[in-house]
């Protein structure tokens, strides 16, 4: 039994209401706290998703497969209702290069690219070296403001971030998040969390870029653009293992460009390198999107031409010899200068495919150098694709 101070009992109604206050509290508390566990819960599970996210990201073996994961998974792990990336590429090298790897930039609309900086709208002040990074901009959205991080806003955007992507204090872009309640980005969020996201997004996407870079100066040839030997040597081994799949024929063409000692002679070195560069281009013309060309070495190309026979390919390789010999090659208003190609062009037909590809490989291109040889034999300036048979 309980006294109060006086000693009295205490009447029975302060009991029951005492009961019932506790019994509120205790209510109130047992709220609480299951909604401390539901938010603790909630950001443990988000944290898991950004992990797993994190970890999704940093293994992304390619460019296409890196934006794919962002603007596919962030959206949903984040609940946002617009993610955006912007790009700086000032000389479109970027673009160049993941075009050249086959990049399909239709599939991702909301990859944007800018020519500079100042595209970005962030707060840059008088950047120096030791100028502090600028921070995210958080706020309402605004469709004229924000036309360009947010190209294909979806209806009912409310507030944005836009969140630099630094790279050793340099910006190399910036990531852009959207959504449709009013409230998720406003200028007094605390931004650590998505500053972190964009750090780790940002050197994904600085390796993912280094590395296509590199893929791509490791298949091309400096001079002209077009494949190197070491992509074409890749190459015909897997189509050969394609031709023999899919049973197609492919013919391989070896070019060379007639007496280019005389042309190095007569217009020197660079304009020798300009030749080539011009004979690169006309062959390109002259081909399919399929074909791939490259420069063997010094003035010699080659070109594989998927499911042609040797009839198609002696075909193209005609137009090719025309093309070059057609019109002079204008090197300056004053200086232009006539030039012939010689080519070989040998087939593999289905039933030929059997065995090791690269011997098969190594006795095609060999074939074909004969069938050159021939031409140059029988005068250059034109195309053998049967022994025996200059044209
Ligand atoms: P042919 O008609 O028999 O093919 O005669 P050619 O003079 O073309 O024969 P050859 O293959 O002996 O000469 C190739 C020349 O190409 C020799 C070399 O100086 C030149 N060359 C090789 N690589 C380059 C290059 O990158 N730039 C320039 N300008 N010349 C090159
Ligand atoms: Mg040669
Ligand atoms: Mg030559």
């Amino acid at each position: 039994m309980t006294y109060t101070a006086t000693g009295k009992l205490p009447p029975q109604t302060d009991h029951a209401a005492q009961a019932l206050d506790l019994a509120a509290e205790n209510q109130a508390l047992r709220a609480r706290m299951a909604y401390l566990l539901e938010q603790a819960e909630r950001n443990h599970s988000i944290m898991t998703r950004h992990q797993a996210f994190d970890l999704d990201i940093v293994g992304a073996g390619n460019f296409p497969e890196l934006v794919g994961t962002i603007f596919r998974v962030l959206p949903i792990i984040s609940e946002l209702d617009s993610v955006t990336l912007t790009l700086i590429d000032e000389d479109a090298d970027i673009r160049h290069v993941m075009a050249k790897l086959d990049v399909v930039f239709e599939d991702f609309p909301d990859l944007i690219f800018a020519e500079d900086l100042d595209a970005l709208g962030f707060d840059l002040g008088r950047r120096n070296a030791y100028s502090a990074a600028p921070k995210p901009l958080l706020g309402m959205y605004d469709p004229l403001r924000h036309a360009r991080p947010f190209p294909n806003a979806p209806a009912g955007l409310q507030s944005v971030a836009l969140v630099p992507l630094l790279r050793n204090r340099r910006i190399i872009g910036s990531l852009n998040l959207g959504s449709c309640d009013p409230t998720r980005f406003t200028p007094s969020l605390g931004t650590d969390f998505i500053e972190h996201m964009a750090s780790i997004i940002a050197i994904c996407l600085e390796n993912v870029i280094s590395n296509e870079m590199l893929k791509y100066i490791g298949l091309t040839d400096s001079l002209t653009g077009v494949y190197n030997r070491r992509y074409i040597d890749r190459r015909l081994l897997e189509e050969i293992a394609r031709a023999r799949r899919q049973s197609y024929p492919i013919s391989f063409m070896y070019i060379d460009i007639d007496h280019f000692k005389r042309v190095n002679d007569t217009v020197g070195h660079g304009g020798g390198d300009e030749v080539l560069r011009e004979v690169a281009g006309r062959i390109k013309n002259e081909l399919r999107a399929s074909d791939a060309l490259a420069r063997f070495g010094g003035e010699e190309f080659v070109v594989l031409l998927i499911d042609a026979n040797l009839d198609s390919a002696a075909f193209v390789a005609e137009r090719i010899r025309a093309s070059v010999a057609g019109n002079m090659i204008t090197l300056s208003p004053e200086l232009q200068l006539s030039v012939t190609v010689s080519i070989g062009v040998a087939c593999l037909n289905p039933g030929e495919a059997e065995g090791d590809a690269e011997v098969i490989a190594r006795a095609w291109i060999a074939r074909a150098d004969e069938l050159l040889y021939e031409a140059k034999e029988s005068g250059r300036n034109r195309v053998v694709s049967v022994s025996g048979k200059a044209a």
